[in-house]
């Protein structure tokens, strides 16, 4: 495809999305001030509004998800403390690794079950004894959505009571834990429940283009905005952004369920297609194998029909707000037309 095309059909992440015109709008009229001084009154309004959604005390808006999960990790941890995480959890493997190089604090990696959950009883092995020769483990960190599964309802009560029973605060990584709430019919209070404090990403299957909050008591937002301001995320007249922050979340949950019925559809589609194996998805995330061979024609084959999709030996496809009921039949028909004629 020519650059000349109209659009993409982009299938590579949920962060991809374009602000829509009422977005924009909300933006060119959010009344701002300088946030280091507290002062900008739409982030102040987005703040207080995704704490009450998610029913905690106070909220941080941030730049990056990357950094409310490195905010909450240092506040709740410090120097020589550990937390508690998956192997393949984001906080872990997916962010440079910022809460050893940057929080001085030690991840204790244990590894995730098929449906994404890390066992209790391994969360229980992994705790250290208060002795002088092991970090102090403090925190539990789980993921949800995590890879595209949710974690399932019990497990997320017995593993955060376990974890405050032994004296260890939870946190989640909530980047796509609307995802979860809209798969499970919840409340997104009902989504977040066990967690002392949460991050959301409005920049993913929400639809704003920038921008995380971090959620949890007052005094932990406090001490958090320290932190913030050390890692260069005191923003200024940053109401530009939340206000397409607040946009997304008044207006971006309850239709994930539509990305959750493409990518159903999507892998449905797929999965009648002779050479690939396609892993059901359960919100807007799954993994289609392809055969190695097939992988670099394949990638060409979209590229030169207008979609954009990041085609591996282990290819993830991601559904959002940009992508609609008739783009996941162009996709399906494009995989079609080149494993029709594909021959290893
Ligand atoms: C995207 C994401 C984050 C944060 O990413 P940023 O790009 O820094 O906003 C954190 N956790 C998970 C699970 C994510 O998918």
């Amino acid at each position: 495809m020519s650059d000349q095309h109209q659009r993409w059909i982009d299938l590579r992440s949920d962060t991809v999305t374009q602000p829509s015109a009422a977005m924009r709008a909300a933006m060119a009229a959010a009344p701002v001030g300088d946030d280091v001084y507290g002062d900008d009154p739409t982030v102040n309004r987005l703040q207080a509004f995704a704490a009450e959604l998610f029913g905690y005390e106070a909220g941080m808006f941030a730049p990056s998800g990357t950094q409310t999960n490195l905010i909450a990790l240092m506040t709740h941890c410090g120097r020589g403390d550990e937390y508690l995480v998956g192997q393949e959890a984001h906080t872990y493997k997916y962010e440079g690794g910022g809460a050893a190089v940057l929080g001085s604090i030690q991840p204790q990696p244990i590894a995730n079950g098929a449906d994404g959950s890390i066992a209790v009883a391994d969360i229980g092995a992994y705790i250290k004894p208060d002795d002088m020769h092991f970090a102090r483990t403090r925190l539990l960190a789980l993921e949800n959505t995590i890879g595209g599964r949710v974690l399932p309802l019990d497990y997320l009560e017995a593993a955060t009571s376990f974890a405050h029973a032994r004296g260890l605060a939870t946190h989640l990584d909530g980047a796509r834990v609307c995802n979860a709430a809209v798969k499970n019919g919840q409340s997104l209070r009902a989504a977040v429940a066990g967690f002392d404090t949460v991050s959301v990403c409005l920049s993913k299957g929400l639809g704003a283009p920038v921008g995380s909050v971090l959620l949890g008591p007052k005094d932990f937002i406090e001490q958090g905005k320290r932190w913030r301001k050390m890692l260069g995320g005191g923003m200024r007249q940053a109401g530009v952004i939340a206000a397409a922050a607040h946009h997304a979340l008044e207006h971006n949950v309850e239709r994930l369920a539509d990305d959750h019925r493409n990518a159903a559809d999507l892998a449905a589609g797929l999965g009648r297609i002779e050479g690939l194996t396609v892993t059901a998805p359960q919100t807007n995330i799954f993994y289609v194998q392809v055969p190695d061979a097939a992988v670099a024609p394949l990638r060409a084959h979209l590229a030169a029909r207008g979609i954009r999709a990041s085609i591996g030996a282990n290819t993830r496809l991601v559904t959002h707000l940009d992508v609609s009921a008739e783009d996941v039949r162009t996709v399906v028909d494009a995989f079609g037309a080149f494993f029709r004629d594909w021959r290893a």
